[in-house]
């Protein structure tokens, strides 16, 4: 009889810890003054929902959840000028998919919420979003464009002098396409110190990271800005600790 209890005792332990490293409820809490900059790639129905994909009916629930209560967007590249706000959100998209445009901008303009969009300019063997497309996006005053390289490198394996040239020549093609690029996001996470100073001295206001963390926007992280981590199957609990800690999962 005993082994039953045994098997039962393990059981119990495997759901805790499974519970524990699913729902992060448990870290520490972030105050509202802090603001989420969410990070988010593809909103299609057709791509099965991931890390890369969050599909149109669940992008739609978060827009709800935040609409609800009543957060304040703004552009990553504002940060600056809403420091002293409580309940801050900055909403971005790296990459450039075209599904951005098809299935996020509709649901952008119908809870009127303002969005970041990183283009890898020169990026290949994805459904990238057209001149056209940007530009309408970019007029509606709903979205900016940041750079995100041209190529969509790992900073990290280039030398310093292909590094700035990516970085700098994907700011300037933003800017050919939309009149402005103000803010970076380093593709894959990956950068150093060295490439922070590249993005300040090329004239980026500000660049993003994938540290999942809710941060205060500093002049210490502002070239290393923390990002909310999300997940196309996450479930309405998990969003919410998401938005409150910056990560859901372990
Ligand atoms: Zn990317």
């Amino acid at each position: 009889m005993w082994f039953v209890y045994v098997v039962l005792g393990l059981i119990f332990f495997a759901a805790i810890l499974y519970l524990l490293g699913n729902y992060t409820f448990w870290l520490p809490l972030r105050s509202a003054k802090l603001p989420r900059i969410v990070m988010l790639h593809q909103v299609t129905p057709h791509v099965e929902a991931s890390g890369m994909n969050m599909p149109p009916a669940k992008f739609e629930q978060l827009l709800q959840y935040l609409v609800k209560k009543q957060a304040v967007f703004c552009f990553v590249s504002e940060l600056d000028q809403y420091e002293r706000q409580s309940n801050v959100f900055a909403l971005s998209f790296d990459d450039g998919f075209q599904d951005n445009y098809q299935y996020a901008f509709p649901l952008l303009k119908k809870y009127n919420v303002k969005a970041t969009i990183y283009l890898a300019t020169q990026i290949e063997g994805i459904e990238k979003l057209n001149t056209a497309q940007i530009q309408e996006m970019s007029a509606s005053g709903l979205i900016e464009f940041g750079a995100h390289t041209q190529h969509h490198v790992n900073l990290l394996k280039l030398s310093d002098e292909e590094a700035f040239a990516e970085m700098q020549a994907s700011k300037k093609d933003v800017e050919v396409l939309v009149g402005k690029c103000l803010s970076f996001a380093y593709p894959f996470g990956r950068f150093n110190e060295k490439h922070q100073q590249m993005a300040k001295k090329i004239g980026f206001k500000n660049a993003v990271s994938t540290r999942k963390k809710v941060e205060a926007y500093t002049e210490t992280n502002q070239f290393n800005i923390p990002r909310v981590s999300t997940h196309g199957a996450m479930n309405a609990l998990q969003m919410r600790i998401a938005l409150a800690k910056g990560r859901y999962k372990l």
